[in-house]
């Protein structure tokens, strides 16, 4: 049952790690269901599959987007997207601030980090996002806000290196904190159905889980 699912999550996290669930595969209804459970952060990581759920659910989901975003199909999104986890260049920053803008909205962005020992993920990697925090062009955009980091561990059942991952994307959060002036630099996004509990012990306050809400 997804209620009791969600529930069971929220529990057993605490009121310090958000839980956004991912919907994507998931039916409307299904997503419904955790809807009327009470939960209102979900994330999908398509945009079109996203912009046909924007349209057929309830207007007060807060909607993020984890998936890599095409510059090109920014704009379809700004009017309503709350969060975008994936941010993987200043190329794409730049493009979100300007439909932004036009939208006359604030989005909160993560930046993706590569941690994974695999080549399949976006993101980038940390001498790319110390750049990107570096230039001057940053300080112009007042139409996104850069809110924290996102991370993906790799597929694999070694949770000793899961957790070597971990702490590492942990440690670079804190250093970028303390190097950098950015108000509302919060979120440590890592953690899916299989490893949030032990992304949540390496330090994450925001776990994307899908598979073991819906089950
Ligand atoms: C699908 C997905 C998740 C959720 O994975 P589950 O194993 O189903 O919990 C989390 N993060 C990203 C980026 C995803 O694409």
């Amino acid at each position: 049952m997804i209620a009791e699912n969600i529930n069971h999550i929220k529990q057993e996290v605490g009121h310090n790690v958000k839980l956004v669930v991912v919907s994507k595969f998931r039916t409307i209804s299904e997503i419904q269901d955790a809807y009327d459970a009470g939960h209102r952060l979900f994330a999908e990581n398509k945009v079109q599959p996203l912009l046909e759920r924007y349209e057929a659910l309830p207007k007060d989901i807060e909607w993020h987007l984890i998936g890599h975003l095409q510059t090109n199909k920014v704009k379809y999104i700004t009017p309503f997207i709350q969060t975008i986890q994936s941010v993987d260049s200043l190329k794409l920053l730049i493009e979100i601030n300007k439909q932004a803008l036009k939208d006359a909205r604030v989005i909160e962005c993560l930046l993706q980090i590569y941690i994974a020992q695999e080549d399949t993920k976006f993101g980038l990697s940390k001498e790319e996002c110390i750049a990107l925090l570096n230039a001057d062009e940053l300080k112009t955009l007042n139409n996104i806000k850069i809110t924290g980091i996102m991370g993906m561990a790799t597929f694999t059942d070694d949770l000793q290196q899961v957790e070597r991952e971990f702490k590492s994307l942990k440690s670079f959060f804190d250093e970028l904190k303390a190097q950098y002036n950015l108000p509302g630099f919060e979120t440590i996004s890592m953690g899916m159905s299989n490893d949030y509990n032990l992304a949540i012990a390496c330090g994450s306050n925001l776990i994307r889980v899908g598979t073991k809400v819906f089950q």
